[in-house]
This record gives C-alpha cells, structure tokens and sequence, in this order.
C-alpha cells in the first residue's frame, strides 16, 4: 500500500529554498535543513539543532503528519496534548511561587515560539528544568527531572536538546535562537520572590 503524502511534504514540489544551510550554534559547522527537518545533528560536535524554519503548523494540522514525518512527529502531532501532560506532571513537582513562576512563564514561551517558529517543546521542557533548578535543592531538583519525561511521555531527542539549550543558558553563552528564547522567557516571567 503506498503511503498517503501531503503535498507540503512532497518533494517534486520543493523550491530551492526549501533546503538551506544554518550555522551550528555549538561548532560553527554547516548544517543543511531540509524544512520538513524538525532537528539535526552535527555531524561534528553531535549537538541536536533545531530547524530555526521547521513549519510546525504542517505537522500540527495534516492527517498524515505520522506518515510524513516519521516517528518524530507523535511528539509534534497534537502538540497541545503533550503540553497539558507537562503541566499536570509539573502541578505534581512544583508548588507555590515556584509553580506560579512556571505558569508565568509558560504563556511567554508558548507565544516567542509561535512568532519565531522554534520549537515549543524544547523551549517549555527547558523552563521546566530551569524552574526545577531554582525551587529545590540539588539532588531533589536532579531526581524531579530525572522523572519528567517519563511521567509526561516526552520524546527522547526533544528532552535531550532541552538539556542542551539549558547547558548554554547555564554557560551564559547564548548562541542558539531557542536559548535566547528561554532566557526571555524566564525573564518576563518573572525571578522568584
Ligand atoms: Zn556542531
């Protein structure tokens, strides 16, 4: 049986600009995107990058977003549903001024991320990660994200770039556009106390 196609993905009708070259924020390297690329890896420093260009609203409304994107897109195909499971298994980890930071926080990134066009998982794991830090002590903070993606059922390579874009807010070397958009997320959302 062959595989149903929605004409986005189909390649006979690609533009040349439908595949482009973007700096790794990491090593610098050249890294070429196809737009029905979520992420790649580079080849150099193995670090997952982002599609600064990726079209979520494609793998968000077509049917066939399973068939065209591959097993990547059950993370990306209802979105809002795995952003509902991060907010109850956080519900479940935070409390008080922390949880109430989270939930400034959250509508900040979800709202970069739709006028960017970078992912909205990354960025929101990565908060979660980030808030999880700052309310509890090292080795509790260690174990509540040690638990998040199994409680939420998030998918492996988007919990492994959130640990990544994380890494480089901890730095203090912002160099990829979803870690400067963490940062302002958690800057309009608010410090603590
Ligand atoms: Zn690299």
């Amino acid at each position: 049986m062959q595989v149903p196609k929605c004409p986005g993905q189909d390649r006979r009708y690609w533009k040349p600009e439908d595949i482009y070259e973007e700096e790794c924020p990491n090593c610098g390297n050249i890294l070429e995107f196809w737009k029905t690329d979520i992420r790649v890896r580079c080849e150099k420093c193995r670090r997952l990058v982002s599609n600064p260009r990726f079209d979520m609203g494609c793998a968000e409304w077509c049917a066939y977003a399973e068939y065209c994107l591959g097993d990547i897109a059950k993370g990306y195909g209802k979105p809002d549903s795995f952003l509902e499971k991060i907010r109850a298994a956080m519900e479940q980890i935070l409390e008080g001024e922390a949880l109430a930071r989270l939930q400034r926080v959250l509508p900040v990134a979800e709202k970069l991320s739709a006028e960017r066009g970078v992912q909205l998982l990354v960025i929101v794991i990565a908060a979660c990660f980030q808030i999880i830090k700052e309310s509890m002590d090292s080795s509790a903070a260690e174990k509540a994200i040690a638990e998040l993606p199994g409680k939420a059922g998030l998918p492996r390579l988007v919990v492994e770039e959130a640990e990544q874009v994380l890494a480089e807010l901890e730095s203090g070397k912002l160099r990829s556009l979803p870690a400067r958009m963490l940062h302002k997320a958690l800057k309009l959302g608010g410090r603590r106390g």
